[in-house]
């Protein structure tokens, strides 16, 4: 989504894909290489080793997360893995006013919600070179016992279809590379 002021113009991006896709790899070193800014979800799910509360996610319980629906404080929200995930409308919507740009990384369930609210910002897919090698990133990541990455597995199969289906991803970005996949995705936060 374009704004202008300031003569500069906010941007909003939205980064999508199964998880073991490497998207969060790809998404921070873009960050990093535009100075564009990361949305802070809030989740109701435990924080894994090394992630920081305010940083990574903003962790809270079922019944803050269940306020902020009602309070309409969420530009999108979804339930995924039986925790919710949420994406704070605030700071979206002043990053764009401000003209900067802000990238989201959510499920497809969430990217859906945004294009029906702001259907020009830029949705982008981040798909596996094959379902194999997501298969092998998933089982070596070491974080979650087998059946779980089972689970996700399916999850990630169904979650290409859907965002496929959806017409709201018009941009795919392979990881077969990761260099290649930064670039492309540096360069659609700059077009
Ligand atoms: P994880 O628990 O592995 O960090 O994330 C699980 C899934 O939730 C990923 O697909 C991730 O993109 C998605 N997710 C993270 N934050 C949000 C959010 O704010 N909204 C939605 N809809 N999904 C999110």
């Amino acid at each position: 989504m374009s704004n202008l002021r300031d003569g500069q113009a906010g941007k909003l991006v939205v980064v999508s894909g199964p998880s073991g896709v490497g998207k969060s790899t790809i998404d921070h070193r873009a960050l990093a290489a535009t100075g564009a800014e990361y949305s802070c979800s809030v989740t109701t799910r435990a924080p894994r080793p090394g992630e920081v509360d305010g940083r990574d996610y903003r962790f809270v319980d079922r019944t803050t997360f269940e306020t902020m629906i009602a309070d309409g404080e969420l530009l999108e929200w979804a339930e995924v893995f039986g925790n919710y995930y949420g994406t704070p409308a605030g700071p979206v919507e002043q990053a764009l006013r401000q003209g900067r740009r802000i990238l989201l990384e959510i499920d497809v369930q969430g990217g859906v919600q945004v294009h029906e609210r702001m259907p020009d910002a830029t949705f982008v897919l981040i798909v596996p070179p094959s379902l194999d090698a997501l298969r092998q990133r998933l089982t070596g990541r070491g974080t979650e016992h087998d059946a779980t990455a089972q689970v996700r597995l399916e999850k990630a199969e169904a979650e290409l279809d859907v965002a496929r289906s959806s017409g709201v991803y018009t941009r795919e970005i392979v990881n077969a590379d990761l260099d290649e996949a930064v670039g492309e995705l540096i360069a659609i936060i700059e077009e």
